[in-house]
């Protein structure tokens, strides 16, 4: 491991500062949970020159907003979150996606903000004799045609086609969640479906986020509250497994046709991914299982399997029909 300096922020204020006080800023990596960064530091994977703390930073609470939105500070930790009260009346997804995460252990050290930041899980990214254009640009992609079971198959690039590993944040996609950051610039808020990125050319950047930018907190609407709503995870085993396909879903069904539908997508592309396309075609529609798997179908149309994942355009249509069947039954409790 080389050699870091390790410092600790206060505040928001504090901790930025401390990000840019070194030669480079890009070198330098906020410390919250630790439980993927410091697991990247063992492998070399990431060399940070410094860690600046922000654990001791007050963003570690849940708030209800003057416009009925809750305001989720980046420092709350993933099992306050699955716990907390309101979460778990108005966004039950949200609370079920983060349970079925990790371990109990891992939940109660993990971040909010850090779990939107936790890097890919492709086993060639954490090989370092392995050709690897998001750990080092330009030097291949030994997953393309090596074991890529757990790879992406919509909006890959012949540069990566690495999936996002997080399940809570499939979630906040499907709950047209905002993400709130402060960096140098100033203040701004981006919508969570546009923070993390497709991998294109430059598959070495995951999200939106600028070196030195803090994701202080996450808002989710109000709008987004009371639907009816599930989270499916399909993984290997059944507990302590990242997602092969997950799906979040809301639906509203009024006179006998949809009303709103949100669907989700977890284990299929470099970002959690939002079915706009089925979600479209569901619009208006009478909640019928046909009609679900008519749009599942329309949603991976565009999917590109590779040799050992061909299996998850079959399962992410199945389970997409039978996520949004039961939730039109009612019968939407996650498993
Ligand atoms: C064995 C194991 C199993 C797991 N299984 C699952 C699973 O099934 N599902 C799942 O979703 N996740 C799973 N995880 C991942 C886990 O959820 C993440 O490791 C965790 O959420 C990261 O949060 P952290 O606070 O520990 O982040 P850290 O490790 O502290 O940081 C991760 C990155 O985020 C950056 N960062 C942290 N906070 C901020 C902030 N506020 N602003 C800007 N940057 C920030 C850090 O600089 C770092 O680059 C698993 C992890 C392990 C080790
Ligand atoms: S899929 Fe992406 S992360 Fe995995 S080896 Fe290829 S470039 Fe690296």
């Amino acid at each position: 491991m080389n050699n870091f300096t390790y410092s600790q922020a206060t505040d928001t204020a504090s901790a930025l500062k401390l990000l840019s006080a070194g030669p480079d800023r890009n070198a330098a990596r906020f410390l919250a949970g630790g439980t993927n960064l410091i697991d990247l530091m063992r492998e070399g994977i990431e060399q940070p020159q410094s860690l600046v703390d922000i654990t001791r930073v007050p963003l570690a609470e849940v708030l209800e907003l003057p416009n009925g939105d809750l305001r989720i500070g980046a420092l709350v930790r993933n099992s306050h979150l699955a716990a907390n009260a309101a979460v778990r009346e108005r966004y039950p997804l949200l609370s079920q996606a983060i349970l079925m995460g990790a371990s109990a252990q891992l939940r109660n050290m993990a971040t909010t903000g850090g779990n939107l930041m936790q890097r890919t899980r492709c086993y060639y990214f954490y090989d370092s004799a392995a050709a690897c254009n998001k750990r080092v640009p330009g030097s291949g992609c030994d997953a393309l045609e090596g074991f890529n079971r757990i790879h992406a198959i919509l909006g890959t690039s012949p540069q990566c086609i690495a999936s996002h590993p997080s399940d809570m944040c499939v979630a906040l996609a499907a709950l047209d969640a905002h993400i709130n950051i402060t960096g140098p610039s100033g203040e701004r808020r981006v919508a969570f479906t546009d923070f993390h990125r497709l991998p294109g050319d430059t598959p070495e950047r995951d999200t939106d986020l600028e070196p030195g930018e803090l994701i202080t907190s996450i808002d989710l609407p109000a709008s987004s509250s009371g639907l009816h709503s599930t989270y499916r995870k399909v993984r290997d085993r059944a507990s302590y497994a990242f997602a092969l396909v997950s799906v979040a879903a809301a639906l509203k069904v009024a006179d006998g046709v949809i009303r709103d539908v949100r669907v989700a997508l977890g284990g299929v592309a470099h970002k959690p991914w939002r079915a706009s396309v089925a979600e479209d075609l569901l619009r208006g529609k009478p909640p019928r299982p046909d009609i679900f798997a008519t749009a599942a179908a329309a949603e991976l149309a565009p999917a590109i399997p590779r040799e050992f994942n061909a299996f998850k355009v079959e399962l992410a249509k199945r389970t997409i029909t039978l996520v949004l069947s039961e939730l039109a039954a009612g019968e939407g409790a996650a498993r």
